[in-house]
């Protein structure tokens, strides 16, 4: 059996065509039922419907023998035992440093003063503002970091960024990007030995896709 670990959403909706060219095709949709293990038309491989964050941790233990999650979540959680053969150029968006309609962000940075940056991504953030040598309390931050800023809470967020649509809404503004992100393939090391030749197969067929 082999065991892919997906999340619900972007995610999910954009391997499909991928799983497709590997010939596989999922039964059942995430959106509809409350099954968390779907078959597939192949009998020996199976698709878990986890949470994003929990992808890397599936795959680690083995409870999962490949994944697909997000290079901003593989960088948070740390990628110890992951192989990760593949950028599989899907669920694209940036990782970003935002902050409130008129706070002079720059004069902030440059004054040397502490930056309140709240966010999810604390090693991300941890990382960039250590780098540019600016000294930041980072607050964490489970979901909805646009009202950080609004609120007083912070400073300035650090969350991903695709159309821009919901800093505008909330009256923030992209200072900074981080880097860009997209959604990698992660296998698990110790079944990439004992299902060389399955995994590799549906390897090959993702690194294919991608390429067309
Ligand atoms: P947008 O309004 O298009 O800039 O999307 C931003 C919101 O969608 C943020 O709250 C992000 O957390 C989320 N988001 C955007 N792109 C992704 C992605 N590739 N994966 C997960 N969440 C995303």
């Amino acid at each position: 059996m082999i065991t892919l670990a997906l999340s619900k959403g972007r995610i999910f909706d954009e391997t499909l065509p991928l799983l497709r060219a590997a010939g596989i095709e999922v039964r059942g949709d995430p959106e509809k039922s409350r099954e968390l293990i779907l078959a597939t038309n192949q009998s020996d491989v199976r698709v878990l419907v986890v949470r994003a964050t929990d992808v890397p941790t599936y795959v680690q233990y083995g409870g999962a023998d490949l994944g697909i999650t997000g290079k901003d979540t593989l960088l948070e959680h740390g990628s110890l035992g992951l192989y990760q053969p593949l950028d599989l150029q899907i669920a694209k968006c940036r990782i970003s440093v935002a902050v409130r309609e008129g706070f002079d962000y720059l004069d902030a940075v440059q004054q040397g003063s502490r930056l309140k940056v709240a966010t999810k991504y604390v090693a991300i953030a941890r990382d960039f503002f250590a780098t540019k040598g600016v000294h930041v309390d980072l607050i964490k931050l489970y979901g909805s970091m646009e009202l950080a800023p609004l609120t007083g809470l912070a400073d300035a967020i650090v969350d991903l960024v695709s159309t821009g649509n919901t800093l505008k809404a909330n009256h923030l503004v992209e200072v900074e990007r981080i880097m860009d992100i997209s959604a990698r393939l992660v296998v698990n090391q110790a079944a990439l030995k004992l299902k060389q030749a399955p995994i590799r197969r549906i390897i090959d067929a993702f690194a294919t896709a991608v390429a067309q």
